[in-house]
């Protein structure tokens, strides 16, 4: 048995892609540890969206190369955007790497480990040597025993968002057949899954012509009518390919989740048209509105960039007054920083890094205001929750996800693990809810 050490940064498609790498290298005789200085072979699947998680991955490698002095038959394997934009770059900053592959030749790693294994030497592998179709073509790559699952639709974006990399590095989008979709959805429920999340950079826009034509909310519709699924879920989401058809589906489907996933990324018009983000700040709040009709409990999460180039003042505000509106019940906020290849690089860099700060902190703690007091509102009530594990700061709790994706932790028997229990919610935390397993009479 050779154990197998893979670290994952950034984004849920990631998530994804480390789950294929395992399930691709379980053959070779790759087991999965915790442990990366007793592997045989890390992996670390990158994510270049945010320049620090970029630079995250360099001090990684550098800490890594201790592990490969100690043993020299230690394999080190760079996957993802990083690695897909660096390529050769790579492999040359870094001598103690054997394997850099792209997003686009993760189906390709087994071959390329058994060479290393085999005859040693380092490789670049970013599958531009031969035109792939889909990145979909070793699907049905999930643990068995899970009770929640990822199912990527669709991968790449034709967006080209000012400050987005992904269209770069990913390519053009490409939707998965509906019909291997659903395929997958049903083995998946058969073997236990309870909860499916449909996966892209841009999901909304998932649209398939080979047998008919289907889109997303046909799509949605099909996969919630998997006999057996008790959950659905889908992310990421554009505004702008938010239909009033797929916002029905929050009324019509009773397992999708009451929980969307809705980057607005800034409030003000102006900044929102030189992101390139095609849509108004009215429209985007047109859309919440009519969100929350169909469905008056529906969990809204964001992502919001500070400091884009040319943000003034008054256009932070903006932003600042849109967060107040729409009361997100959580969000991932970040200051500006530019990626290379990108139109924004183009852009001046003109508010500060220390104004960047001042407004992520302004944004950042009214967020956190919103959330705790919409945490709030949970304590003395009943959630159902999709129990995941123990909990890994507290080994006397299980823990797991509402429908509206909060996380509670609870006092309950380790059998209700891959159940989907009521729980008492007690206490509201930051960033987490405290409760106990309802007795049922
Ligand atoms: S929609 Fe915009 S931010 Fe999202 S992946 Fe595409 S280009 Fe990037």
């Amino acid at each position: 048995m050779k154990r197998l050490y893979i670290k994952t940064f950034g984004c849920q498609m990631n998530e994804y892609d480390s789950m294929r790498v395992a399930r691709l290298l379980a053959p070779l005789g790759y087991e999965m540890t915790d442990d990366k200085c007793g592997a045989d072979l890390i992996v670390l699947n990158t994510c270049s969206i945010r320049q620090k998680a970029e630079g995250k991955v360099y001090s990684m490698l550098g800490r890594l190369r201790p592990l490969k002095q100690e043993n020299e038959n230690l394999i080190i394997a760079v996957g993802g955007c990083v690695a897909q934009q660096e390529g050769k770059k790579l492999l040359g900053r870094m001598r103690h790497v054997s394997l850099v592959f792209g997003t686009k030749s993760v189906s390709n790693l087994p071959a390329m480990i058994k060479k290393i294994e085999r005859s040693g030497g380092r490789y670049v592998d970013t599958g531009e040597a031969e035109h792939r179709e889909t990145a979909f073509d070793d699907a049905f790559d999930h643990n068995k025993g899970d009770s929640k699952a990822l199912i990527t639709i669709i991968e790449g974006c034709n967006n080209f968002c000012a400050y987005c990399i992904v269209p770069h590095v990913r390519g053009r989008e490409r939707s998965r057949r509906a019909h291997d979709i659903l395929d997958e959805a049903r083995v998946l429920v058969r073997s236990g899954v309870k909860e499916i999340t449909l996966l892209g950079q841009n999901v909304n826009s998932y649209h398939d012509s080979s047998n008919g034509t289907t889109d997303f909310p046909a799509l949605l519709r099909k996969v919630a009518a998997t006999n057996g699924l008790e959950r659905l879920r889908f992310v990421t989401s554009h505004p702008k390919d938010l239909t009033d058809e797929l916002i029905s589906c929050f009324k019509e489907l009773p397992t999708l989740c009451n929980h969307i996933h809705l980057p607005v990324q800034a409030g003000s018009d102006r900044v929102l048209e030189r992101m390139n983000r095609k849509y108004t700040r009215g429209e985007y709040l047109n859309k919440v509105d009519k969100l929350r009709k169909v469905c008056h409990n529906i969990s809204i999460s964001t992502d919001i960039i500070v400091g884009f180039p040319g943000e003034s003042r008054d256009d932070f505000n903006k932003t600042m007054e849109l967060v107040r509106e729409v009361e997100y019940d959580h969000s991932y906020s970040f200051k500006f920083s530019t990626r290379a290849g990108t139109k924004a690089a183009g852009f001046d860099d003109d508010v500060s890094g220390a104004e960047k700060s001042v407004r992520l902190s302004e944004l950042q703690a009214l967020q956190k205001e919103i959330i705790f007091s919409k945490n709030k509102e949970f304590e003395g009530t009943s959630a159902s929750v999709l129990v995941e594990g123990v909990s890994k700061t507290n080994e006397e709790l299980l823990t797991g996800r509402t429908t509206c994706n909060r996380i509670v932790n609870f006092s309950g028997d380790s059998a209700l693990v891959g159940k989907i229990v009521n729980v008492n919610i007690t206490k509201a935390f930051m960033n987490s809810l405290r409760g106990e397993a309802a007795v049922d009479h």
